[in-house]
């Protein structure tokens, strides 16, 4: 039996929603699907405002064109992340600042933020690693006295809550990814939140080409004309009719979705009492959307023989990041602040197990298999 690593789940309702779609004859962005989707995610995520975006990076790109982003500005994040959480900044001529993260969670380490403030400093932009929230008080706190934005890099973290709020209502901006490795999907896909309201406007208006077009349409001025910078970020119908049956299941995705998080976490903690491996650690004040199920070996060469081992008896599991500080753009043109010994630490031990909905029925043979390759 062959274990992939990613299955992407699907409703069933997709290809019915996009038929509507086809049948309304409106197959550009910003249709019917598009606003159910965006008025979704502000019931759910309670935020200022949605728009959807053709993935996450294209809604981290906007945030770094809303914050006024200049060559020589600095904004800080994590090391341990995805390339697109710097790419965005780096598009605009900054600096990304580079601080450790935390042992315990694998966010971004907020005692360690202060420390890499200086005047250049623009942004903090905390990724929820997991869907497990980020310290977010004490970086609001931050920010609030030293003048800074918060973007929250919530790619992963739909549906799931710090201190009971949802991340992604937390920063001054915030971005989801619809990607087919995430919970809920659109093949390619994303949203950029925004709660700050004198950002709003501007928002909608680089998302279209740097066009009134949306002000023009709501009767607000009588011409529609080229008023900032900007590009396409917008999907298009098909791509929000796709997302839209995800969003009407996302509570059920996410409920069984936890129960596989559950049933391995269960399962491994005699091998943690072992101290074979240790489990993802999930503070008291966070809930999270079991988006990944991680486990840390040793050291790379006890996890190079676990992938090894498991791959011989077709289960398909993976590692991430390459620490953003080492590589050959974040040596050319970041900056790290301080040493990064958690973010390398974790980057060589950490493993990620196949977590999908439909795995269910073939979980226990995967940990049998698991369990068998570790002793
Ligand atoms: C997936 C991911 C992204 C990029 O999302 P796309 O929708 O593929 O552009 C950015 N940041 C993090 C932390 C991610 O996990």
């Amino acid at each position: 039996m062959k274990i992939p690593f990613n299955k992407p789940y699907m409703t069933g309702k997709e290809l019915w929603f996009i038929s509507q779609a086809h049948a309304n004859g409106h197959l550009a962005g910003d249709g019917d699907f598009t606003s159910k989707c965006n008025a979704w995610i502000e019931n759910r995520v309670g935020c200022e405002k949605a728009l959807l975006t053709h993935s996450c990076t294209a809604a981290l790109e906007m945030t770094a064109i809303l914050a006024d982003i200049q060559p020589g500005d600095e904004v800080i994040m994590p090391s341990y992340t995805f390339v697109s959480t710097a790419n965005a900044f780096l598009l605009r001529g900054a600096i990304p600042v580079f601080v450790d993260i935390r042992a315990d969670t694998l966010n971004i380490d907020e005692n360690k933020i202060e420390d890499a403030i200086t005047s250049k400093t623009k942004a903090i932009v905390p990724v929820h690693y997991a869907g497990v929230g980020c310290e977010m008080d004490v970086i609001m706190e931050i920010a609030q006295r030293h003048n800074l934005l918060v973007i929250e890099d919530a790619a992963q973290g739909i549906m799931s809550n710090y201190k009971g709020r949802p991340l992604g209502s937390i920063g001054h901006m915030a971005t989801l990814s619809f990607h087919e490795t995430k919970n809920i999907i659109s093949g390619e896909g994303g949203a950029l939140l925004v709660n700050a309201p004198e950002l709003v406007e501007r928002a909608e208006i680089v998302r279209e080409k740097g066009t009134n077009r949306r002000q023009f349409f709501r009767g607000q001025v009588d011409k529609y004309s080229w008023v900032d910078i900007g590009s396409s970020f917008l999907p298009g119908e098909i791509i929000s009719a796709f997302l839209w049956a995800q969003m009407e299941e996302a509570e059920e995705i996410t409920k069984r979705r936890l129960n596989i998080w559950n049933t391995y976490f269960q399962w491994f903690e005699a091998c943690e009492n072992l101290q074979q491996i240790r489990r993802p650690i999930v503070p008291a004040n966070c809930s999270h959307n079991a988006h990944m199920f991680y486990l840390l070996l040793p050291d790379i060469k006890a996890r190079t023989e676990f992938i090894t081992n498991l791959k011989q008896r077709d289960i398909h599991a993976v590692f991430h990041y390459v620490p953003l500080d080492s590589s050959p753009m974040g040596r050319r043109f970041g900056r790290k602040n301080g040493d990064m010994s958690n973010t390398d630490n974790i980057a060589n031990r950490l493993v990620r197990l196949p977590l999908w909905v439909g795995i269910e029925e073939h979980q226990a043979y995967v940990v049998q298999q698991i369990l068998a390759s570790l002793n």
